[in-house]
């Protein structure tokens, strides 16, 4: 690849005198390395509003990602309540990050999450998110889905930082607080020292999808969702769920092939639970 890659820096901290988990992410990076991708692959942007909000989720999924010690694949597909419009972000172990717009299939909110660890099954969980702002979401998944009690806050200039409870302590302190106070205080923290670094992880946008991931999705889908996809068509245009990047796959390639999808290829999730994701065909 000629382009140069846009990391972003993550880091995972422990907070000894608070006893809790602190994480910190730059995601500026992230949001330029989608729009290089996106410029390079031609996939249009959605509306500034719409931008604003992935970035958001990319930014707040990024964190929640390490967060953890053991890194996993995690996939956020969310539908925020009164939204037309749906997202969709994933990260990767290797510290691929992507996210994408899909319409939203009803007007009711749901968020799921789907977790993998390498040689293990899917796992995943769903629920309501209350709020707009797709960071509040990814923090409610920590509260109802885990029941650890966490808090994300992103800055409206990406410096993001995830606070997270250990046993035994609380987050009371920040309840009042703005999300540009929490990110100032845990900066400071790191300045003084205060913080014990654990981690250091990159994070860039790419997306793992391939001629092959694209065709394996398909020939997954039932003999006659394929007939009723294909038609006369000598040749289909599938955007890739995940990023949505175009690929075109001629008919002659498709039929004998029998491979098994990729283990750990997390695609947006609606409301069925085994959507592939191709619904927008
Ligand atoms: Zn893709």
């Amino acid at each position: 690849m000629s382009q140069p890659i846009l990391l972003a820096h993550f880091n995972r901290y422990l907070w000894n005198t608070a006893n809790l988990l602190v994480i910190t992410g730059e995601s500026k990076k992230i949001d330029e390395g989608r729009t290089a991708y996106n410029q390079r692959y031609g996939i249009r942007l959605s509306s500034p509003n719409q931008e604003a909000q992935l970035e958001r989720l990319m930014a707040a999924v990024g964190l929640a990602a390490v967060s953890l010690a053991e890194r996993e694949s995690w996939g956020f597909s969310m539908t925020l309540r009164g939204s037309n419009v749906g997202f969709f972000c994933a990260v990767e172990p290797e510290g691929l990050i992507c996210g994408q717009m899909r319409p939203a299939q009803s007007l009711i909110a749901r968020a799921v999450v789907q977790r993998k660890k390498n040689q293990e099954p899917l796992t995943q969980s769903s629920y309501e998110p209350e709020g707009q702002d797709p960071v509040r979401a990814v923090q409610e998944y920590f509260e109802k889905a885990t029941q650890i009690s966490t808090r994300i806050s992103v800055t409206p200039d990406g410096r993001g930082a995830l606070l997270q409870t250990l046993p035994g302590s609380t987050l009371d302190f920040t309840v009042a607080a703005s999300d540009d106070q929490i990110v100032e205080l845990v900066e400071q923290k790191i300045e003084t020292g205060e913080l014990k670094l654990l981690d250091e992880v990159l994070l860039f946008y790419e997306c793992r999808c391939s001629d092959e991931m694209i065709l394996d999705i398909l020939t997954g889908l039932p003999e006659d969702k394929r007939a009723e996809l294909w038609q006369d068509a000598e040749q289909l245009e599938v955007e890739c769920p995940r990023c949505g990047r175009e690929y075109v796959l001629r008919k002659q390639v498709l039929s004998p092939k029998v491979t098994a999808s990729e283990p750990g290829t997390i695609a947006p999730t609606e409301n069925a639970e085994t959507d592939p994701g191709l619904k927008s065909l």
